[in-house]
């Protein structure tokens, strides 16, 4: 199966796209979304003013700029509210449509951030679970060759990675 769990810098990747866990502006903030918006250069900000923002759980593309990656898909995860606020199903949702653009683009190669993991407070470990068994699902249901990259930024997360790719 073509799911890889690395340690490391998105924003150093060498892939079709990566993933950016935006904020609904879509115009920079912090954390893997202020990284990638530094590497790429002040292009992708200025493409993002036009693309009116994004709903959580969506996801927008754009060209990479000056990362070596190709593209960036811009999507929105859900802020952590206690879990009974349908946060399981937005986080889903970032993944597949991410992975559907990444389709539609003809995309080989997708490394995903722990999307909604920092700022937005998402437990880990449900949060690693959605993301793995939802890239792993769809790789079956789509028969897709797409390169799947899940980065993690430390060795905790990586762990959780883990977890779900040893089964
Ligand atoms: P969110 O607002 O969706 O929670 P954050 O950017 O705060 O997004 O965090 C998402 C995850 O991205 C966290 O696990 C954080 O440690 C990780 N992260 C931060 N910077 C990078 C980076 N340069 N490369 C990969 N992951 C990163």
């Amino acid at each position: 199966m073509a799911i890889r769990i690395i340690q490391g810098d998105i924003t150093q990747l060498d892939v079709d796209a990566i993933v950016n866990a935006a904020n609904s502006s879509l115009l920079g903030g912090g954390g893997v979304d202020g990284a990638i918006h530094r590497a790429a250069g002040p292009e992708l900000v200025a493409k993002c003013r036009l693309l009116g923002g994004c709903s959580t759980g969506e996801a927008k593309i754009t060209k990479g700029y000056r990362l070596i990656a190709r593209h960036v898909i811009h999507t929105v995860g859900p802020v952590w509210r206690g879990g009974v606020n349908n946060e399981a199903q937005l986080l889903k949702s970032c993944y597949l449509n991410s992975l559907q653009l990444a389709r539609e683009h003809e995309l080989e190669s997708i490394a995903f951030p722990a999307i909604s993991c920092g700022i937005y407070g998402f437990p880990i470990r449900q949060a690693v679970e959605i993301a793995y068994t939802t890239a792993s699902d769809w790789l079956d249901l789509n028969h897709s060759a797409i390169d799947i990259c899940f980065v993690c930024f430390g060795e905790d997360m990586e762990k959780e990675y883990l977890r779900f790719s040893e089964r």
